[in-house]
């Protein structure tokens, strides 16, 4: 495994510096993590040093495509890694917070059909370092626009509860180096109950989200594969005990597909799984976004609300997640770094 910029941690970075003034530790890791400066710009480091970390520490991500949409509110990166392999991140700005998507591996090994890095199948785990660099990018990215990067969701290409520990290691960054509060960072899984146990026994509370998409073991067979190793009683009594652990924010995800998990009896069906195991989940709705590979559609506008009032009067917290960069093949699901770069032209 390759050591990169973002790769060590403060022990490890102490014995990097072994020899260097005590305080040098400090001002390397506020340089890296507080003013988010490249080794070249911690100035009150001496220039000696800051070419030695430069060159024995490289960064990881090379920049293959910076795409902004929605009006310079979205922006999504396409990294190549040392091996060649691609992944993305997504930056998104909102009127009232920063959220930046990210990877947790190249590729995903999970073969939900309805999902462009599931239809590319696995490549390899990220590194801590690579993870923590695309956080770390996005927040000087934000910086530059005078915003602040508050919220860190692993929603990008990957499965993070099947890189637990190196998920887990970029989690104590965040919060540790860079600052961001644990309630302000979520790992959104696919619903590997052993990696949601893992969680359950971490110190920092995190929030969980879990991809539910069908509240009936048979659907959810069919569109999220895993469900047949950890089937649907198992995964709701994990998100259970979880609960009871952090007492933090538990969301479901589900991406409503046209005539397959948005009729009224599956909004029924979703709300008696809660009542059932007690859990104040709360739905975030998004209608499935188009993908090569699978050819069903996503809700129509129109039964994306119906499905959202149902949910609400039968009293589960509900809300329609806005589409964010669309057009720039950086919504939900469409992380495909295996695909062409395709420039297209914002619909009007
Ligand atoms: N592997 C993790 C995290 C990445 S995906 C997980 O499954 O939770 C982030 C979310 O996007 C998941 O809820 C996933 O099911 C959803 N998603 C995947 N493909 C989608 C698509 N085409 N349209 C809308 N959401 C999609």
């Amino acid at each position: 495994m390759t050591t990169t910029l973002y790769t060590p941690d403060r022990d490890e970075f102490a014995a990097l510096l072994e020899g260097e003034p005590r305080y040098r530790l400090d001002q390397v890791w506020a340089g890296l993590y507080t003013q988010l400066a490249a080794p070249e710009q911690i100035s009150n480091v001496p220039k000696a040093l800051r070419e030695r970390l430069a060159s024995e520490l490289p960064t990881a991500l090379t920049q293959v495509v910076r795409r902004v949409s929605d009006g310079g509110d979205t922006v999504k990166y396409l990294w190549e890694l040392h091996d060649g392999s691609r992944v993305e991140t997504v930056l998104m700005l909102y009127p009232d917070r920063v959220t930046v998507c990210v990877s947790s591996q190249a590729g995903c090994a999970m073969a939900c059909g309805f999902c462009a890095t599931g239809q590319a199948g696995f490549t390899r785990h990220l590194t801590v370092g690579e993870i923590v660099e695309q956080v770390v990018v996005a927040a000087r990215d934000a910086r530059q626009m005078d915003r602040r990067l508050a919220n860190v969701v692993f929603m990008g290409m990957g499965e993070p509860m099947a890189n637990e520990a190196a998920v887990w290691s970029a989690v104590e960054r965040f919060h540790g180096a860079i600052g961001l509060s644990a309630r302000h960072l979520t790992i959104s899984t696919v619903g590997l109950v052993p990696g949601i146990h893992k969680l359950t026994e971490r110190p920092l509370p995190v929030n969980l989200a879990v991809s539910l998409h069908a509240a009936n073991d048979t659907l959810r067979d069919e569109l999220v594969p895993i469900n047949k190793r950890y089937p649907l009683d198992a995964l709701m009594d994990a998100c259970a005990q979880y609960l009871a652990a952090k007492g933090r924010r538990l969301s479901f995800e589900w991406a409503l597909i046209a005539d397959v998990n948005d009729r009224a009896s599956d909004a029924k069906e979703l709300a008696r799984l809660c009542r059932r195991f007690r859990l104040p989940a709360h739905v975030n709705l998004i209608p499935l976004n188009p993908t090569p590979g699978y050819p069903t559609v996503g809700s129509p506008p129109a039964r994306v609300q119906e499905f959202r009032d149902l949910l609400v009067s039968l009293g589960v917290n509900a809300t329609v997640r806005r589409n964010r960069g669309t057009d720039i093949d950086a919504a939900c699901g469409q992380l495909a770094a295996g695909q062409p770069v395709t420039l297209r032209t914002r619909p009007a």
